[in-house]
């Protein structure tokens, strides 16, 4: 265990003995409002359990399930930790000894029936979705179709296919080539990674790095694909990739090659991701979109950009803790409304999840960027 840990050991250390200063933001421990789950309160039993002073007992474990990686404590940090990291390690040190959260443990042998969360065949739906044309060439030998390739991720093929036919749309309408991975495994892996599983996960990556290998650009809607992509498959070199962009980043530079229809007069409130605006530091590409697509501009929260708080999907905390997310989530529509918005803009499937289906009973209209773009093409 120590081992696993000794990476972490400066995080530990800094947080168990720090004066606290981001413990009032934590959206976990906001809903809890328990001092064991502030970032602190995790840091400090993870220092316990490190020092062998605690034993890694199933409670245990099922605090360090309790945070949605948002890093938003990161913000309020003098030495800029990332909480999400070391509790990162020592889930997937509970998942090995099969003392994590039930849901958490039995989540990873379901993986792999179909190779994403789900348990969904993507490649009857993505073929539905996408139809032949734009089909990529599943063999890495043979010349490609394109030289750029749409990951669509889990997330968004499962809860909003029309958000990849509203993309298709818009890069059809750029006269842009690019070809799609109608694949059952099209997940990145990142929730294997967060909740723990990380056996599992070197099996899966071995795989889709295969299929996704050679291209000279990536696109994705999500974020998290993004992030993840960049930083556990570019980076260590286990795919050869020129870039790989989230789909605001692609389409904020070629508004000017757009034609619309109007511009929007609904008042938007849009809201940054955390893995694309902390995790990847894209705040401006979005925002230049709304600019451009509505007549009068939008509305920010009123913690926005690196303090923007968190939707409640991320790191796995929807699987290990529905309430809290569902939660974090409520507060976040409760400030949406303060805001008096008409349409909640955002740019992760994930987010745009949450905040459909808390805002439903109240009728408040979620939407990708990429939709708003799509629906006003001339
Ligand atoms: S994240 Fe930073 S501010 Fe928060 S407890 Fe750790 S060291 Fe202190
Ligand atoms: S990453 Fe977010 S949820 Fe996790 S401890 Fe930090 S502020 Fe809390």
């Amino acid at each position: 265990m120590k081992d696993r840990l000794k990476p972490y050991e400066r995080e530990i250390e800094y947080c168990a003995y720090c004066p606290k200063l981001c413990r009032f933001a934590c959206p976990v421990g906001k809903v809890t409002c328990s001092e064991a789950s502030t970032p602190t309160g995790k840091m400090t039993i993870l220092k316990l359990v490190k020092d062998s002073a605690l034993s890694l007992s199933p409670e245990v474990a099922e605090l360090m399930y309790q945070c949605s990686g948002c890093i938003l404590s990161r913000t309020y940090c003098e030495h800029r930790i990332e909480v999400i990291s070391a509790l990162e390690a020592i889930r997937a040190i509970a998942v090995e000894k099969g003392i994590a959260p039930k849901r958490v443990q039995e989540f990873g042998p379901a993986f792999q029936k179909l190779g994403n969360p789900y348990a969904e065949n993507f490649s009857r739906k993505l073929k539905e979705i996408i139809g032949e044309k734009h089909l990529a060439d599943k063999s890495v030998r043979a010349p490609k179709k394109a030289d750029t390739l749409i990951f669509t991720g889990c997330t968004m093929t499962h809860y909003f296919p029309e958000t990849i036919k509203d993309l298709i749309k818009v890069l059809e309408s750029l006269n842009f080539e690019f070809a799609i991975l109608d694949d059952a495994d099209s997940c990145c892996g990142y929730p294997l990674f967060a909740l723990g599983h990380w056996q599992i996960l070197e099996e899966h990556q071995k795989k889709l790095a295969q299929k996704i290998t050679g291209y000279d650009q990536i696109i994705s809607l999500c974020p998290t694909c993004v992030w993840y992509l960049r930083t556990r498959y570019q980076k260590p070199g286990l795919i050869q990739v020129g870039s790989i962009e989230h789909s605001t980043e692609f389409l904020s530079t070629r508004l000017g090659q757009l034609r619309l229809k109007a511009k929007m007069d609904a008042k938007i409130v849009y809201h940054d991701p955390c893995h694309l605006g902390r995790y990847l530091g894209i705040y401006d590409a979005p925002r230049e979109i709304l600019n451009w697509i509505s007549k009068n501009g939008f509305a920010e929260f009123y913690e926005n950009r690196e303090q923007s708080e968190c939707c409640g999907g991320g790191g796995g905390l929807p699987l290990s803790h529905p309430q809290i997310a569902r939660g974090i989530s409520k507060h976040k529509i409760k400030q949406f409304q303060s805001r008096a918005g008409q349409i909640l803009a955002t740019a992760c499937p994930m987010c745009e999840r949450m905040f459909a289906r808390t805002g439903k009973e109240e009728g408040i209209l979620v939407r990708d960027l990429v939709s708003l773009i799509a629906e006003r093409l001339a």
